[in-house]
């Protein structure tokens, strides 16, 4: 079978990640990527063998100037692919969509777009099937598919009567200098509930959900503190069982050393993943606590890694290749994911 043709759109934080796993598919081909800026990372992706295009003629002439090729301009790119990733900055996605349907061209868009833009927000253990066929899908935030992925593993085991996350994002991603705070934990935003429930509503529609929002100066990870009211008894035991046997969530132990979000991101870097990226959500399963039918627990998220595999899959859905599980299990193994408690302790060992 032919290999979907696959375009990124912004070569960013996401872009740049979505671009490797691409490369990393057996049935997808990179037909190249869009970037804005003629600057190292440019020069990294054409010595990488990946094709450039600017995003407009003047975008062209300024990468010609800095003696780096483009294959053409994102109109061209469009003329030779299936699908585009679309992970350009908020707001760009929308306007991008009209180009990509006067050109007959399925997209995929990020969580920083409204969820409008998209037939259907995703994620791909709770809403594959729905996708299948889409022209249109957007893969919600890094904070969103973390919350997705644990919240609806516990739901679908134990029911969840109500859900209230209270998140500790990361201030920047690491190669953003200019922004903050750098001393101080910034309600953001201070209205509450932040708009993380309503966004886990795009994916998990019926179920009741409280989020609040504190911005932390630190760049590598975001953390949760989650409590969930259960609709049936169950003990601590059985969560982290049912975690971690559950996709794309793995659950690690303070014993082991997984003291802090630092120690998540060195064990990332140690499995030699590119770019020390970690796609799994991660649980600390020592926080796992019950009392009565109330679960409380910590989990962390690699806000730049966790949507590459979504993104991978929400191509698959909308192409309508092959079900969900086996997408997952084909988009895992590419990636090296690790799944649940005890692969995690087999490959440690
Ligand atoms: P980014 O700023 O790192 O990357 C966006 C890139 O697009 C930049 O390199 C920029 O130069 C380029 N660009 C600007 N205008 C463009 C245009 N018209 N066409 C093509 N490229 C253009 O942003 P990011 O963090 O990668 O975010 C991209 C999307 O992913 C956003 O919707 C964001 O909300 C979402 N997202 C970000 C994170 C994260 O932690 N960074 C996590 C999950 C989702």
């Amino acid at each position: 079978m032919a290999r979907v043709r696959v375009g990124v759109v912004g070569y960013g934080t996401i872009g740049r990640r979505l671009a490797s796993a691409v490369l990393r598919q057996d049935d997808m081909a990179l037909v190249g990527v869009v970037k804005e800026t003629p600057d190292y990372r440019a020069r990294l992706a054409l010595q990488r063998g990946i094709r450039l295009y600017a995003v407009n003629e003047e975008g062209a002439r300024a990468f010609e100037k800095r003696g780096m090729a483009v294959a053409g301009t994102l109109e061209d790119l469009l003329g030779q692919v299936d699908v585009c990733l679309d992970a350009s900055p908020e707001g760009i996605g929308a306007e991008n969509r009209r180009l990509y349907e006067s050109k007959g061209v399925r997209a995929v868009f990020q969580g920083g777009e409204e969820p409008e833009v998209a037939d259907l927000s995703f994620v791909a253990q709770c809403n594959y099937e729905r996708a299948r066929g889409a022209r249109f899908v957007r893969v919600v935030s890094c904070n969103t598919t973390a919350l997705c992925r644990a919240l609806h593993a516990i739901d679908g085991a134990f029911g969840i009567e109500r859900a209230v996350a209270v998140l500790a994002r990361r201030a920047a991603d690491p190669h953003e200098t200019s922004k903050g705070p750098i001393d101080a934990i910034v309600p953001d935003p201070v209205s509450i509930p932040s708009h993380h429930a309503q966004d886990v509503r795009t994916v998990l529609q019926n179920l009741n959900i409280v989020t609040m929002a504190l911005k932390v100066p630190t760049t590598h990870m975001h953390a949760h503190s989650i409590m969930v009211d259960l609709k049936r008894e169950a003990s601590a035991q059985q969560v982290a069982e049912r975690l971690a046997s559950s996709p794309r969530l793995l659950v690690v132990s303070s014993s082991e050393g997984f003291k802090s979000t630092a120690h998540l991101i060195d064990y990332a870097r140690e499995l030699g993943r590119e770019r020390g990226d970690l796609y799994e959500a991660v649980i600390w399963g020592d926080s796992l606590h019950v009392e009565g039918r109330r679960l409380f627990f910590f989990m962390a998220i690699h806000q730049e890694a966790i949507v590459a595999p979504e993104n991978i899959d929400a191509i698959r859905a909308m192409l309508n290749l092959v079900d969900g599980a086996a997408s997952m299990a084909k988009t895992d193994r590419s990636l090296g994911i690790l799944s649940g408690q005890l692969k995690l302790e087999a490959r440690a060992a």
